[in-house]
C-alpha cells in the first residue's frame, strides 16, 4: 500500500507490518504515567478517520514504539502527543521529515528515517482524562 504524505511516500507491507506488531507491547506495559494511561483509554474510542488510517497501514497504536505527551493543547481538557510507531516498508522517498500531513483535525502524521528503518511520527491531540 503506497503511503503519501506530502512530500514523502513509502510503499508500506501492510503484512508484514501487521506481524510486527503481534507480539510488541503495550504502550502502559512500559510506562505507567498519567501521559501514558490517558493515551491507552482515549485512543480507543478514536475518530473513525484516524481507526481506519492505522489498520489501513497494518499499525496497532496501543503498541507504539513510544508515546510523548508535550504541549496541553486547550488544558486541562486535551493533550498532545508525539508517537513513534515502526512501519515495515519495501521502498521510500523521504524528502522533508518536517512536513506534517493532516489526516483529520488533531491527527497529522509524518515519516521519520533511522538506521534504515522507516517510523510514522504523528502529533495527535486527545482529550485528557478528568481529574
Ligand atoms: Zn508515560
Amino acid at each position: 500500500m503506497v503511503l503519501n504524505l506530502g512530500k514523502n511516500s513509502a510503499e508500506v507491507d501492510v503484512e508484514a507490518t501487521k506481524a510486527l506488531y503481534k507480539d510488541r507491547s503495550y504502550v502502559n506495559t512500559k510506562c505507567c504515567c498519567p501521559s501514558c494511561r490517558n493515551y491507552m483509554e482515549k485512543i480507543r474510542c478514536t475518530d473513525k478517520p484516524v481507526a481506519r488510517f492505522f489498520s489501513g497501514i497494518g499499525v496497532d497504536p496501543v503498541k507504539a514504539e513510544s508515546v510523548w505527551a508535550y504541549l496541553p493543547g486547550d488544558a486541562p481538557f486535551t493533550q498532545r502527543y508525539h508517537c513513534v510507531f515502526p512501519i515495515v516498508c519495501t521502498q521510500y522517498k523521504i524528502k522533508d521529515e518536517e512536513s506534517f500531513s493532516v489526516i483529520t483535525d488533531g491527527f497529522s502524521v509524518s515519516f521519520r528515517e533511522e538506521e534504515g528503518k522507516l517510523f510514522l511520527v504523528a502529533d495527535w491531540t486527545l482529550p485528557w482524562i478528568s481529574v
